[in-house]
Parts: structure tokens; sequence; C-alpha cells
């Protein structure tokens, strides 16, 4: 069974939900068009990857890109949440990464397909240890970074996210249904790009929790 590391316990992990197009610099980099409804898929469980264990790149791609987000944990189930209630929620947050096989999600794009591969392998999901949810004042105010090999790739704040981490939960809430263990991704600022192996990422959430990964 896959886990997260919460305030030293080891807890089991449900669902991963991931938001697309969240922040509108990344829609702009990667020519794709705002969104009217959430973008929402899924990552199976086999995809979590933890602290201390190596990113490994799948075979089947030339172009895995990296996409740094902040992680929800939900703590307890929440069935048809206004956004109001949706941040009682949540148990915790960290720093991840949603790895995306660019090129087999461009075909797939092309063809209408679903993203599964694309964004579903084998450690597809990195995610750091996580914080408890009443250590973080405000979610929607919060700056984080990826640098690669010691140059910063991406500089995110939560505040650009176009919806917000509340809204998020109580929109999966209403479609879905959350479950206590659930986690989401909540989508990726501008900056994403190609990893090859021998990578070194350092993920930071300043004040909060950092995490680095090897590629190989
Ligand atoms: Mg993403």
């Amino acid at each position: 069974m896959k886990t997260i590391q919460l305030n030293g316990q080891a807890l089991p992990v449900a669902n991963i939900f991931c938001i697309g197009r969240n922040y509108h610099e990344h829609i702009r980099e990667l020519d794709n068009a705002v969104p009217t409804e959430p973008v929402v898929f899924l990552k199976p469980t086999s995809a979590l990857l933890a602290v201390g264990e190596d990113i490994v790149l799948p075979a089947f791609s030339n172009d895995v890109h990296y996409e740094c987000e902040l992680v929800v944990y939900i703590g307890r189930d929440a069935h048809n949440i206004s956004a109001a209630e949706a941040l009682a929620h949540v148990g915790g947050y960290a720093i991840g990464l949603d790895l995306t096989a660019r090129d087999v999600q461009s075909a797939a794009k092309a063809q209408g397909l679903p993203w599964t591969q694309a964004k579903g392998f084998r450690g597809a999901a990195c995610v750091s240890a996580f914080v408890a949810a009443a250590a973080v004042d405000d979610i929607q105010a919060q700056a984080f970074s990826l640098s690669v090999n010691g140059h910063t790739r991406q500089q995110g704040d939560s505040a650009q996210m176009i919806l917000s981490v509340a809204q998020q939960i109580a929109y999966l809430s209403a479609v879905y249904g959350l479950q206590a263990g659930d986690l989401i991704y909540t989508g990726t600022p501008a900056g994403v790009g190609k990893m090859v192996a021998g990578d070194e990422l350092h993920l930071r959430w300043p004040q909060q929790v950092e995490a680095t990964f090897r590629v190989r």
C-alpha cells in the first residue's frame, strides 16, 4: 500500500486527483485554452514516489517533463461540500511533481484519447513529506519553486491559481466525492521542461518543506 508522511506518521493514500491548466502562464506556454470547466485527471496510486526514491524515466517516452505543484492531502471524507467548508477537510499539504510524458500526452490529445499513460506511469506522482494543514496560514498565499541542477526553472505562487484549493475540493467533492487519503495535485505554474537522466530536482516551499529527487 502506498503511504504519505504527515507528522511522522505513514498514512494510506486513496485516489490521486490532478487539476490541469490552473495557472494562466502555464496555459500560454503549452498553447492550451483557458478551461471553462475544471480539467481533472487521475493517476494510479502505483505512480506515487516518495522522497528518497529515484525517478526512473519510462522507456516509452523521450520527453518527460517536470511540473512542480502544491499537493493537498484530504483528511476526512467530503461529499458535495461548499468551498467555504472545503479547507476543514484538508489534513496536510506538500510539494510534488506531476511528471508528464509530454510526447505521449500530445499524441493522446491529438487523437482525443485519455492521458493515463502520459500522466500515470510508475513514479509519475512525486511528493515530499506533508505539513499539517494547521501549519499553513493561507494556502492561497504560498510561494514555491523548483530548481534543476541548481538552476531555478519554476517559481509558483498559489495566489495565481485559477481555481483555488477550496474551489478544487468543492468541485471534486461534488463530482467524484473525496475520501480521507485522497491527494490533489493543484496544477503547475509556468516553466515546465524536460528532465534527463542525471538531473537533480530540488522542490522548495519556504518555511514548510523541501524535497530532492534524482533522475535515472
Ligand atoms: Mg500538472
